[in-house]
């Protein structure tokens, strides 16, 4: 065996939405964070982030979070595995050093389906593929390396309504007939063709039981109406506060914890408790089975 994966000392696998959630809302800081990730990173226990970002915007962060585990982008669209991390899989091709599973068309359907929408609906809009780094750099604040890797797209586009509201149906009604949908982000409208984060999540999990033959309980964490599936597919969701003080309004299905503080600070808060709790169930857990229990 060459693999890179190293059997966490608790079987949890921790699914994490990045911003507004590990990364704070204007900084974009995981600092207040870093304890709990160091105790994750020495117990092993994967972290994955489940992200709108893509890959190449992720290679970047994984660098600076010095972590070697899976990453999935672009609101649930591929699942991307460092490559010998796990056994190769049939379905995957390899990006930059990943295994990428795409759980949707690939980007050039994407712009194909726009561009055809385009022509025949006369609709106005402008997508990351019309526009160079200079021009996404100038609407988001990012650096224009930065804004060159947000448009290394595998398979969704953001967008920029130019156009109506009545235009605007008319958009969404033929792209929903193409077997896309449309999310709203902060800034832009994304085009993408997945069922979101939750499913993206099943898909890991699925891949990480398959590899290990191991069970795993599933952590979640969010801030966002596009992380609602995902927090409520979790075993345990963990509801990261927004800087305005609210929560996002869901209860999972299993259990559910509302962190104090905003952003990394409640991330960390949340998950060095659930740490300490999880291990000490875990050695109970132990020890009673030690003692034939
Ligand atoms: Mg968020």
């Amino acid at each position: 065996m060459h693999s890179r994966f190293k059997a966490p000392q608790l079987p949890i696998l921790v699914f994490t939405d990045l911003d507004g959630t590990l990364l704070d809302h204007d900084n974009y800081s995981f600092v207040a964070a870093q304890p709990a990730l160091s105790r994750l990173s020495d117990l092993n226990i994967p972290v994955i982030p489940n992200t709108s970002k893509t890959l190449a915007e992720l290679e970047t962060l994984s660098k600076a979070l010095s972590t070697p585990h899976p990453c999935i982008v672009e609101n649930g669209s591929a699942l991307c595995i460092p490559q010998d991390y796990f056994a190769p899989s049939p379905d995957a091709a390899i990006v930059h050093g990943y295994q990428v599973i795409r759980l949707a068309p690939e980007y050039t359907t994407v712009v194909q389906t726009l561009e055809r929408l385009r022509k025949e609906l006369g609709a106005d809009f402008r997508g990351f593929h019309d526009m160079d780094p200079g021009e996404v750099a100038a609407q988001t604040g990012l650096s224009t390396e930065d804004a060159a890797r947000a448009r290394q797209r595998l398979c969704s586009e953001p967008l920029l309504w130019k156009d109506s509201p009545a235009a605007f149906a008319r958009f969404e009604s033929a792209l929903k007939r193409q077997g896309f949908s449309l999310t709203r982000g902060g800034r832009y409208w994304h085009v993408v063709a997945q069922q979101g984060k939750a499913t993206a999540m099943k898909a890991m999990l699925a891949l990480y039981q398959a590899n290990t033959g191991q069970h795993f309980t599933t952590i979640a964490l969010g801030d966002s109406p596009n992380d609602w599936d995902m927090l409520r597919s979790a075993a345990i969701a963990i509801i990261v506060r927004r800087p305005d003080g609210s929560h996002l309004d869901v209860e999972g299905t299993g259990r559910t914890l509302r962190t104090e503080a905003a952003g990394p600070s409640g991330w960390n808060r949340s998950m060095q408790d659930l740490i300490d709790e999880l291990t000490h169930a875990h050695q109970q857990h132990g020890a009673s089975r030690r003692h034939g229990g």
